[in-house]
């Protein structure tokens, strides 16, 4: 790392400690920077990076709700406004019990850099709780997310910040949040949530998008070496949102998407996964990928283990953060690995990182691969201040345009800095730059 970031490193992690993901992010930008501020002295002058690791306002508050036996239940909820020099604060909220303030922020500031990659006006925010939504009642679900929002309400807006869902908060718990929201402001603020349902102010295409953009993106690195999703045999791991929707575009385009997982263990299907079968245990039963494996017949069910034991040419890690580490990455790679599109965010270790790299396997690093889901809450945004619904070809052909753009945008700022095919670097320094000049132009705030 260079020299001059070290010492504004070291500052950033003693004053997060214990906050262990956030520092793998913040380290992980870092790494990237050193040449930027070759370019650019004015932004170490103007203490662009120690700013822009200090979040503009952190929320954090109690969350008290009662389950259906009548106890009383005590959660913690986050806001973290990170950045907002390029348009609202923008970023999902994600229910798990994992969540803690370190997640918030990785989360957060990861989110600063992939929201300037999409060209879409919106700084990075992100939030949750450490609430389990697995195992609950509708009816409990609703009492959680209506006390989470009778806080969160006063914090946000269509113009000051817009949450969306993430790891445990789809359709049915942005729908209790916005009836909890408008029942407070008594507004139909239709651009304060993104990924509303299809006939309350939601857009076409938001569920499919982070999915179908990881896909797209991964097609854009397999054409620089005159390749295409054409007959690739695919690994993907999750069965959540994202993971269901890369799966069908990757079945789309002629590959073979042969084994998925969640976090109780792994389907082998080397027919390829059928799409229709997963969305219904998943999205409707809310089921398990065991049950999946028993009503498909014919498919091998690894209970624990890790599906990245599994041989794939490509691989599309759509899960949780560090799922993928060093090992595994070299298994992969032993394999016949091509390419890896992070689904996820932060799914790959640092090393595994490395190990990929280092083999010339393409990478696609979340914040650029995934961008796709905030790309299109922008979308919807922008249809809702409309008033207008647009419809499933226009808004996917928005989402390909904007995800073709995020490839050339990584693709060459690596070019220009000297390291061709590194979509990390492209990453982190076309996303920093854009935020770094608005920041600039904006004086000291
Ligand atoms: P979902 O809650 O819909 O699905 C998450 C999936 O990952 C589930 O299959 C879940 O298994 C599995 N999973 C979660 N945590 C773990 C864990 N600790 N170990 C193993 N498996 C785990 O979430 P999404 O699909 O929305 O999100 C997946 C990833 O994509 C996250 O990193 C998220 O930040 C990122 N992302 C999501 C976007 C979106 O639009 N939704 C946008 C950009 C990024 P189980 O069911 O057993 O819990």
């Amino acid at each position: 790392m260079d020299a001059r970031l070290e010492a504004i490193r070291d500052t950033v992690l003693a004053r997060n400690p214990g906050e262990a993901e956030f520092h793998q992010a913040v380290v992980e930008v870092f790494e990237s920077l050193g040449p930027v501020h070759d370019r650019h002295p004015e932004f170490l002058e103007a203490a662009i990076l120690e700013r822009l690791c200090e979040p503009e306002r952190q929320i954090i508050f109690r969350v008290p709700w009662t389950d259906d036996a009548g106890r009383v239940q005590i959660n913690r909820g986050f806001r973290v406004e990170f950045n907002s020099a390029l348009g609202p604060y923008k970023g999902g909220l994600r229910f798990h019990p994992s969540v803690y303030l370190g997640i918030v922020k990785f989360l957060g500031f990861e989110q600063i850099f992939k929201n300037a990659l999409t060209g879409m006006p919106i700084g990075g925010g992100k939030g949750g709780s450490d609430f389990d939504p697995r195992g609950r009642s509708d009816a409990e679900v609703m009492r959680f997310c209506q006390s989470f929002m009778t806080e969160l309400y006063r914090h946000i807006g269509e113009y000051t910040d817009v949450p969306a869902g993430d790891i445990g908060v789809g359709g049915r718990e942005i729908g209790y949040l916005f009836g909890q929201y408008k029942r407070i402001t008594n507004r139909y603020e239709s651009g304060v949530l993104t990924g509303k349902g299809i006939s309350w102010g939601g857009s076409l295409v938001r569920p499919e998008a982070t999915g179908f953009g990881t896909v797209i993106f991964t097609q854009e690195m397999l054409k620089t070496r005159g390749s295409s999703f054409d007959g690739q045999r695919v690994v993907v791991s999750g069965s959540g949102n994202v993971a269901i929707n890369a799966i069908a575009k990757a079945q789309s385009l002629g590959a073979t998407v042969v084994a998925c997982s969640d976090s109780s263990g792994y389907v082998v299907d080397e027919a390829g996964i059928d799409v229709a079968l997963l969305r219904e245990v998943k999205e409707v039963e809310r089921g398990r990928l065991k049950d999946y494996a028993e009503r498909r017949g014919g498919v091998s069910y690894v209970d624990g283990g890790s599906v990245w034991d599994v041989d794939a040419t490509v691989a599309l890690p759509c899960a949780t953060q560090n799922e993928l580490d060093g090992d595994a990455a070299a298994r992969l790679v032993r394999g016949g690995l091509l390419a890896v599109g992070e689904g996820a965010n932060m799914p790959s270790t640092r090393d595994a990182v490395a190990v990929f790299q280092d083999a010339g396997v393409l990478f696609g690093p979340g914040k650029a691969a995934n961008a796709g889901g905030v790309a299109t809450s922008a979308l919807e945004m922008q249809q809702n201040a409309s008033r207008d619904s647009w419809s499933f070809e226009h808004t996917e052909e928005r989402l390909t345009e904007i995800m073709v753009g995020i490839h050339h945008r990584c693709a060459s700022t690596a070019d220009e800095y000297g390291q061709p095919g590194n979509y990390v670097l492209g990453a982190n320094i076309g996303g920093f730059v854009k935020v770094a000049d608005a920041m600039l132009a904006q004086g000291l705030i």
